[in-house]
C-alpha cells in the first residue's frame, strides 16, 4: 500500500470514530444472482412473483431496467463487474480456466487499499481465487456445491447468513466493509426446493417433464440447443417454471439478508447493488443455458442500486447501462476515487450522465465445448459453437455479428424478444453500430 493510500485509510478509519458530522464512508454490499435474466424479475415487470423482496427493496432504490452484461458467461462478466473494464480490455474469455491478471485493479483491491474490510461469499466455483476473480477480498468463503454429502441448507441461505454475520462483526470493529455475494441457484440444473417449485409449476405438469427439467444441464443442453433432439413444450415449460422458482429461492434469502441488515442498523448506511452476471436461454432462440450466443435473453440483467442520499426513492431508469458501470459507481459513492485520464475505466458512474452509453459484448465458447458438441451432434450442427461473437446495443438497436461475417440487427425497443432480423432494411444502423463493436475474441 502506498503512503497516500495508508493516509487515506487512516482518515477513513478515524472518520468512522468521530461520530455525527464526520464524513463517514459507506459500507458496500453487491449481490449477484447468477444467471438471472432481467425479464424474469418482478422488478422488470415479469408477471410471476419471482423477486417480490427485491421489488420491495427497489422502492427505496433505483431500478435500471436496461442493464446489460458484456458477456454471456460467468468469468468475463464478473471480471468486468469487478474491474469496470470491457471484456477485450481484461481479456478473460475463452477458457473456463482463464485467470484475471494480477495487473488489473479490482473494486475490492481499490476499497481495501482505502481501509475497507472485504469479503467474498461465492456459490459459483468460477468466482474463486484460482481464477483471479477474488483479488482484493481478504476473506473468501465458497458455497459452491460439493459432491457427496448434500448441504444442510441451500447455498443462497448459507452464504447470506454468513455474509450477515461477517458484516455485523465488521461494524462491531468500526471498519467500513465491502461484502460480495454470488448466489448460484438460478444456474442449471434447475432444482429448487419442492415447496418453492410447487408455487411455480403449472398444475398437471407431467412428472417426466419435471424430472427431465430438474436434470437439465450441460452437455444435455448442447444436444437440445443445437437441435439434435426436440425440446418438447412440456419440458420447456417445466424448465422455465423451475428456473423461476430458483430465482424466487434467491430472492427470499436476499429479503432475509436485507431484513437482518436493517434490524442490525446496517442497511441505511450501505451502498447496495443487486444484479446478475448474465441471463439464460430458455429455448427463446433454441438455446438453453448460456455462453456461446449473445441474444438479449443472455445479456439483459436486473440491476437495482441504492446509494444512500443519492440513488433512492424508487424511480426507474430505462437508459442502457452496463455491468462495467458498477465499479465506478461504487467508487464514487464511497469517495474512493474514480480512475481518470489514462487509467479511466470503460464503465462510467451511474450517479450522473446516463445518456449515450453503448453496451458492448463479446463471447467465444471454450474449444472443449466445440469438441464436445462435435462428438454429440456432429460437425455441421456443432458449427455455431466454434464461432466467436460480438455485439453492440445503443438502447434501441442490438447488432450481433458472428466471426464468419453473419450479422443480425434487432429493434429491441419494438422487438424485445429479438425475433425479427431487420439488418436487410437498415444498412445505415448496421454501419453505425458496427463502428461500436468490440474486437472479436481470439
Ligand atoms: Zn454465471
Amino acid at each position: 500500500m502506498s503512503a497516500a493510500a495508508i493516509a487515506l485509510a487512516l482518515s477513513v478509519s478515524c472518520a468512522r470514530c468521530n461520530g455525527p458530522g464526520s464524513a463517514t464512508p459507506p459500507d458496500v454490499l453487491i449481490v449477484v444472482m447468477d444467471t438471472t435474466r432481467a425479464d424474469h424479475c418482478t422488478t422488470n415487470g415479469y408477471a410471476r412473483p419471482t423477486t417480490p423482496r427485491l421489488a420491495e427493496f427497489a422502492k427505496d432504490a433505483v431500478t435500471f431496467t436496461e442493464a446489460w452484461s458484456p458477456s454471456s458467461w460467468t468469468g468475463p462478466a464478473h471480471a468486468s463487474l469487478f474491474t469496470g473494464l470491457q471484456v477485450s480490455n481484461h481479456g478473460i474469455l475463452t477458457s473456463p480456466t482463464a485467470h484475471l491478471d494480477e495487473r488489473f485493479e479490482t473494486l475490492a483491491e481499490r476499497l481495501a487499499a482505502r481501509g475497507w474490510s472485504t469479503a467474498c461469499f461465492s456459490g459459483n466455483p468460477f468466482v474463486a481465487p484460482a481464477f483471479g476473480l477474488t483479488q482484493g477480498f481478504a476473506t473468501f468463503e465458497s458455497f459452491a456445491p460439493k459432491s457427496g454429502e448434500p448441504p444442510r441448507e441451500t447455498p443462497a441461505r448459507a452464504s447470506t447468513r454468513r455474509a450477515l454475520e461477517w458484516m455485523k462483526s465488521q461494524r462491531a470493529d468500526g471498519k467500513p466493509f465491502f461484502a460480495f455475494i454470488n448466489a448460484m441457484e438460478p444456474h442449471a440444473p434447475y432444482n429448487p426446493p419442492s415447496i418453492v417449485a410447487q408455487r411455480f409449476l403449472r398444475p398437471g405438469t407431467p412428472a417426466a417433464a419435471e424430472s427431465e427439467a430438474r436434470a437439465m444441464k450441460h452437455p444435455r443442453t448442447l444436444v437440445l440447443g443445437l437441435g439434435l433432439e426436440p425440446l418438447t413444450e412440456d419440458v420447456r415449460a417445466a424448465v422455465t417454471e423451475l428456473y423461476d422458482a430458483e430465482i424466487a429461492t434467491v430472492d427470499a434469502e436476499l429479503g432475509t439478508l436485507l431484513d437482518g441488515m436493517r434490524a442490525a442498523g446496517l442497511l441505511d448506511h450501505t451502498v447496495v447493488v443487486v444484479t446478475a452476471d448474465h441471463g439464460e436461454g430458455l429455448g427463446d432462440h433454441g438455446w438453453i443455458e448460456h455462453s456461446v450466443f449473445l441474444h438479449r435473453e443472455l445479456l439483459h440483467v436486473p440491476l437495482v442500486v441504492r446509494v444512500p442520499g443519492s440513488l433512492q426513492g424508487g424511480r426507474t431508469e430505462s437508459a442502457v447501462v452496463r455491468l462495467e458501470d458498477v465499479a465506478p459507481t461504487v467508487l464514487e459513492a464511497c469517495g474512493a476515487g474514480v480512475p481518470s485520464g489514462g487509467d479511466a475505466l470503460d464503465g462510467a458512474s451511474l450517479l450522473h450522465d446516463l445518456a449515450g452509453r453503448t453496451a458492448r459484448a463479446a463471447e467465444k465458447a471454450p474449444l472443449e465445448w466445440y469438441e464436445r458438441a462435435v462428438g454429440l451432434v456432429g460437425d455441421r450442427a456443432a458449427a455455431p459453437v466454434r464461432l466467436a461473437r460480438v455485439s453492440a446495443f445503443d438502447g434501441q438497436f442490438h447488432l450481433i455479428v458472428d466471426s464468419d461475417g453473419a450479422a443480425r440487427l434487432f429493434d429491441v425497443a419494438n422487438d424485445p424478444a429479438e425475433l425479427h432480423d431487420v439488418s436487410g432494411t437498415m444498412a445505415a444502423k448496421v454501419s453505425s453500430l458496427t463502428a461500436l463493436l468490440p474486437p472479436f475474441p481470439q
